[in-house]
């Protein structure tokens, strides 16, 4: 059983197989825990030596389904609050397999056509669903680190550009340190961007107002009046994940526009505050930007990896990534190209189609009412939080994160910060429901987000039940 080619019916009846394992997967999301530990013994079966004959695609097929349903983290399920991570919606799940039926290349239209044109609406759809004008263009990336990555890309070449360098071919030796300012909510991705691109992690020079990491414009004002006209790159967050704060976007926007510098904003979450008249405030401004960072594999509920980097001068893509060239390989201004020339991958798949298909099924109103309900949820869970007498509320509910602790009485800061820093650990343990932690104002607290289509209320109260019956069982 060694080659494919001799058993090549075997495709429909593996197909087969994982369907008939769907079904049953997708029922139990609604009742199974986060994490079942009893079953990771079973791990072991997909270890052991590399076959030497192969087993067959049935079996292949089948161990993974039956090993993979019962020790998979149920993230796509409603109770999964840790990070920030969607499930997939029907029609994104559906599409996702469709993308692995048709195997494209969305390297460039030379490989597929199809792809390439997908991609082309599902840009243009997503400027349209977040509001911004006409004539930004932008790519489809693997992650929000990836988006950050391109957009930070895009504003090296063009800060190195204003001092007459091309940074694709001369790199950054001779030139001084790019300065990038921002807040203290910049996320870790951003600076492994500005790591990656050569710039080192800490040339990001953080300008922030209190121990939560509120910017300081006024630092950040003082600092581009020092710099006195040299070329800057403003880096900005919609969306942070402990409490889902944003940086005063428009604010940002006026400095970068005043001292013309390039204005990054990270929305790999917060972006879709745009979608609704009840949360659009705290992303206004952004667009002013020059390069927004996303992920569609967050609350637009796209199964992994799905991100997107939208760009005001969609223009410079092609400079800033287009490949030196090879014979066989398409040119920049090929009409062969396409989106592998402006971004940091070459072969990709198909990662447009789950967002063309979960667009086209659920629509502008559609996505509108989920972060509706999820900014609802917070809000709910807000109270739930705030009329417990063990539990206490570490920040403001913006969005769709909710950053609290638990707390019971008569203990000190530091027996709290420990507490909870173990609750944190019990939650994962006993996998019921899935929350981290982070240290928030310098206390240590939980910041369960949600942003899962299948999340309701009773989940919620699921979620608190399991947190304080943990919390008392340790304290
Ligand atoms: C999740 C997140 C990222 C990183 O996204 P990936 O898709 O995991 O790469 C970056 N920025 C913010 C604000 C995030 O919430």
């Amino acid at each position: 059983m060694g080659d494919p080619l001799t058993e090549k019916d075997e495709t429909r009846t593996a197909l087969r197989q994982v369907v008939d394992a769907a079904g049953p997967y997708l029922d139990s999301l609604a009742d199974r825990p986060v994490y079942d530990r009893a079953a990771e013994p079973l791990l072991a079966e997909l270890a052991g030596p590399l076959p030497e004959d192969g087993h067959g695609t049935g079996t292949a097929v089948e161990t993974l389904l039956r090993v993979g349903t019962a020790t998979a983290t149920a993230s796509a399920g409603p109770r999964f609050y840790h990070f920030v991570i969607g499930g997939s919606t029907p029609a994104a799940l559906a599409a996702d397999w469709v993308v692995s039926l048709l195997d494209q290349n969305a390297f460039v239209r030379a490989s597929s056509r199809f792809a390439d044109a997908v991609e082309t609406v599902v840009l243009d759809w997503l400027r349209q669903l977040v509001g911004l004008p006409a004539g930004w263009g932008g790519a489809l990336t693997a992650s929000a680190t990836f988006a950050n990555l391109s957009g930070l890309a895009l504003a090296t070449h063009w800060w190195a550009q204003r001092h007459g360098v091309d940074v694709t071919s001369a790199g950054l030796a001779g030139l001084p340190r790019m300065p990038v300012l921002c807040g203290g909510y910049v996320h870790p991705s951003a600076r492994k961007a500005l790591q990656l691109l050569g710039h080192g992690r800490d040339s990001a020079e953080v300008f922030a107002r209190d121990r939560t990491g509120r910017v300081d414009l006024a630092a950040i004002r003082r600092r581009l009046r020092e710099l006195d006209g040299a070329p800057a790159v403003l880096a900005a967050t919609a969306g942070e994940p402990d409490a889902g704060d944003f940086d005063p976007l428009a604010d940002l926007a006026d400095l970068a526009g005043e001292y013309r510098a390039w204005l990054h904003v990270d929305g790999a979450f917060g972006l879709f505050a745009t979608l609704s008249p009840r949360t659009a405030h705290l992303s206004a401004g952004i667009e002013r930007a020059d390069s927004i960072a996303a992920d569609a594999h967050k609350w637009l509920n796209v199964p992994y990896e799905s991100g997107f980097v939208l760009v005001r001068e969609p223009d410079r893509l092609g400079p800033a990534f287009g490949m030196p060239g090879a014979p066989y390989l398409p040119g920049p201004d090929d009409p062969r190209g396409g989106y592998g020339l402006l971004g940091p991958e070459s072969s990709r798949r198909a990662r447009a189609l789950p967002i063309w298909a979960t667009l086209a099924a659920y629509g502008r109103t559609g996505y509108r009412e989920l972060v509706e309900r999820h900014c609802d949820l917070a809000r709910y869970l807000a109270a739930t939080v705030d009329a417990a007498p063990d539990l206490q509320r570490l920040a403001e509910v913006p969005l769709n994160v909710v950053c609290f602790r638990y707390r019971p009485d008569g203990r000190s800061e530091a027996e709290l910060d420990d507490i909870n820093r173990r609750l944190g650990e019990a939650l994962l343990d006993d996998g019921r429901v899935f929350a981290g932690t982070t240290v928030y104002n310098g206390h240590v607290g939980l910041r369960p987000a949600i942003s899962n289509w299948r999340t309701t209320a009773a989940d919620l109260d699921v979620f608190v039940d399991v947190v304080r019956e943990l919390g008392a069982s340790l304290s």
